[in-house]
């Protein structure tokens, strides 16, 4: 596989505490890599590492395989670009002013595509308005729009969807989705809401204390939280052969546990296991949904 970003026992020490501790990672190529942690997890760091904001205390990096200690680096980040913590804009400028700026910063031969980009991003009506006048959305999708001059395709963005009302949520998410499909822009997103991330992401790490607690696909994760039939009961032998006979998809946890995926039709299900002599001691459905997965990997309130 492919990747836009990969991390090797990454490590980012302060003087007092570490905010990262070894963590290694991937983004696939084409992915949007939901980056997922409570507060002081260790996103914004990693975020500051990769940018080159920061330097790592060990372990390393490598950007479409360009590793962090090679000179090229510099000329492979140009491919990325990023909207780190707030949108890097000029309150007293434009929003075309802002994008023409950026263009100027990277020494971009021409100001081609500005005009498309503030189309791509919703502000193509912003006219000669300054930025220190615009809405928080507005200034959200402005630093997307200034991230995207030089045409990266890979972006970086810092919990996006902080403070933006509901309409500018769905804004940003319609504008990630737009940008993977139609530009093949990879994506890494941090959050520390998983069910916001749920809607767009194609993969997911899950950190704590500066650490992967899970990396997963989308389709891994939804196969967790599959809503499930937790069945207790005397022989899990005699309760697989009978399930094996029902054609039902299963799981045995252990001696005396197993989960079924499928809805079963619970009076046949339960005479087969009668006759199998095997007895059921408890019965409960399991639903569990992202959020609770992710807790139930970190541990804790997620404000923590
Ligand atoms: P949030 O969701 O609150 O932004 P985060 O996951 O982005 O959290 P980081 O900002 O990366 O977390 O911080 C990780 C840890 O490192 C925290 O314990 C934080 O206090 C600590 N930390 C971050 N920057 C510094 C710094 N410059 N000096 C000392 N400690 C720091």
């Amino acid at each position: 596989m492919d990747y836009v970003l990969q991390t090797q026992g990454l490590t980012k020490r302060y003087r007092r505490s570490k905010a990262l501790d070894g963590l290694t990672m991937g983004v696939p190529k084409g992915a949007i890599y939901g980056l997922v942690g409570k507060n002081g997890a260790g996103k914004t760091t990693l975020i500051r590492l990769i940018c080159g904001l920061q330097e790592p205390t060990s372990g390393s990096y490598s950007l479409y395989g360009v590793s962090n200690d090679r000179k090229e680096l510099l000329q492979t980040r140009r491919r990325m670009g990023a909207v780190v913590e707030t949108p890097s804009i000029y309150l007293n400028m434009s929003a075309r002013e802002n994008l023409e700026q950026q263009a100027l910063i990277l020494g971009l031969p021409s100001l081609r595509g500005l005009e498309e980009l503030l189309e791509l991003v919703g502000l193509e009506n912003a006219g000669p308005k300054k930025a220190g006048h615009f809405s928080l959305g507005m200034r959200q999708r402005l630093g997307l729009a200034v991230a995207l001059v030089g045409d990266p395709d890979f972006l970086v963005l810092d919990e996006p969807t902080n403070g933006l009302d509901p309409q500018g949520i769905v804004d940003m998410r319609e504008l990630i989705l737009k940008l993977n499909r139609e530009r093949q822009v990879s994506f890494l997103v941090s959050s520390h809401i998983l069910g916001e991330l749920s809607r767009t992401a194609t993969h997911y790490g899950i950190i704590d204390q500066g650490r992967m607690v899970k990396e997963l696909s989308a389709e891994e994760l939804e196969q967790s939280c599959r809503k499930r039939l937790v069945l207790q009961v005397t022989d899990t032998a005699a309760l697989a052969r009978t399930l094996d006979g029902l054609h039902l998809e299963y799981k045995i946890l252990s001696e005396s546990e197993a989960e079924l995926f499928d809805k079963p039709n619970v009076t046949r299900l339960a005479a087969a296991l009668a006759e199998a002599g095997c007895e059921i001691l408890d019965l409960r459905e399991k639903d569990e949904n992202l959020e609770s997965y992710f807790l139930s990997l970190v541990g804790g309130a997620q404000h923590g």
